[in-house]
């Protein structure tokens, strides 16, 4: 018997987007699987694509890489985005990963303990993390990669990426020898100047549209479903749920379904969010409970034990998301521990 509510991973549509994204950005994928690959299970998708043949990832936590490290043994680079933070050389070096260094302190840290293996992120506008263009270190024994992050690689016409691409080709100049890393999903398919030596994607990987849409060159790869519980006729001029929130206008359907916001299903999710059930889509009414939704199915032949889909192969997770007022990766990334993972 399924969990009341599981998250089914697709790992061939995962490997399937992984080549789709070596194929159009041209250049290898080094995949971004921080967040416990956004919420989809580090060791299960990392083991996939290393099988597919990726053979350097990127987290953002040293614990992260410790534990990827622990799954994957000694073969895969590991990057940590964090980078060498105060006290933390030693647990890099035992578990054998990359910090990306972000400052001086950061490059000096880890100089003091050894140094070795390590990236350099170079700042080209984002103002977030690494090393501003004229502050950017000269180069240094161990340094193997270098990379930059686009701010807005989901908007195509945005003119912000041009200037980020020639201020990460000058910067990186300075370090021949070096692997160019600089495109993220978006970037990966905003065209070949953006490719450099090595794509860094994510959320692509994992189902999400390059500009936050659907889009027809990725396939959905997370599928959250949950169990219908109970099935009621509500009255006209009854309410469903905490509050009120919903006052049924005429006889009303109602399928309370398995999954809440302490499964990741926002409170947000209402009053705009559909779901796919019994082969429609249609809305969840009234307060997101931390258990339970309630979704509107009537004349819909809906019974106890029915799955209902919130994201996934029906229902595009980047449509789920823009209609509970978020991006695809906060709604992966939502999903909570009470959720089984469940990999096909
Ligand atoms: C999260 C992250 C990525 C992946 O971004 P996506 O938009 O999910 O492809 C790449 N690089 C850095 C530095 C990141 O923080």
């Amino acid at each position: 018997m399924p969990a009341p509510a599981t998250l089914t991973i697709d790992l061939n549509a995962l490997a399937a987007n992984f080549r789709t994204l070596e194929a159009v950005g041209g250049a290898p994928v080094h995949p971004v699987v921080k967040a416990d690959s956004y919420g989809l299970g580090a060791a299960a998708c990392a083991a996939r694509l290393m099988a597919e043949g990726a053979r350097t990832f990127f987290v953002a936590r040293t614990s992260e890489g410790e534990r990827l490290r622990a799954a994957l043994g000694q073969t895969p680079t590991i990057y940590v985005l964090d980078g060498c933070l105060a006290g933390r050389a030693a647990r890099l070096r035992t578990a054998g990963l990359k910090p990306v260094l972000n400052t001086g302190a950061q490059l000096a840290e880890w100089r003091a303990a050894g140094g070795g293996g390590s990236g350099l992120q170079i700042d080209t506008g984002m103002n977030r993390l690494g090393f501003r263009v004229e502050e950017a270190p000269e180069p240094f024994e161990g340094l193997d990669l270098v990379l930059s992050h686009l701010a807005c690689a989901d908007d195509p016409v945005e003119p912000m990426n041009a200037r980020q691409r020639d201020a990460f080709a000058a910067a990186a100049a300075r370090y021949p020898g070096t692997v160019r890393s600089f495109a993220n999903s978006g970037g990966a398919f905003l065209g070949p100047d953006y490719a450099f030596d090595a794509l860094r994607p994510g959320v692509c990987l994992y189902g999400g549209g390059p500009e936050g849409r659907p889009d027809d060159r990725i396939r959905p790869v997370a599928t959250l479903t949950a169990e219908v519980l109970q099935v009621r006729e509500v009255p006209a001029g009854e309410s469903v749920g905490y509050s009120r929130g919903f006052v049924a206008r005429g006889s009303t359907r109602i399928a309370t379904c398995a999954a809440g916001y302490a499964d990741g299903v926002l409170r947000a999710y209402s009053p705009k969010g559909l779901v796919h059930i019994a082969g429609e889509l249609r809305p969840i009414v009234g307060r997101v409970s931390m258990d339970v939704c309630a979704v509107d199915a009537t004349g819909l032949d809906v019974a106890v034990g029915d799955r209902i889909e919130l994201f996934g192969v029906n229902r595009m997770v980047d449509d789920a998301a823009a209609a509970a007022g978020t991006i695809a990766y906060e709604l992966l990334t939502s999903v909570t521990a009470r959720i089984p993972r469940v990999y096909t």
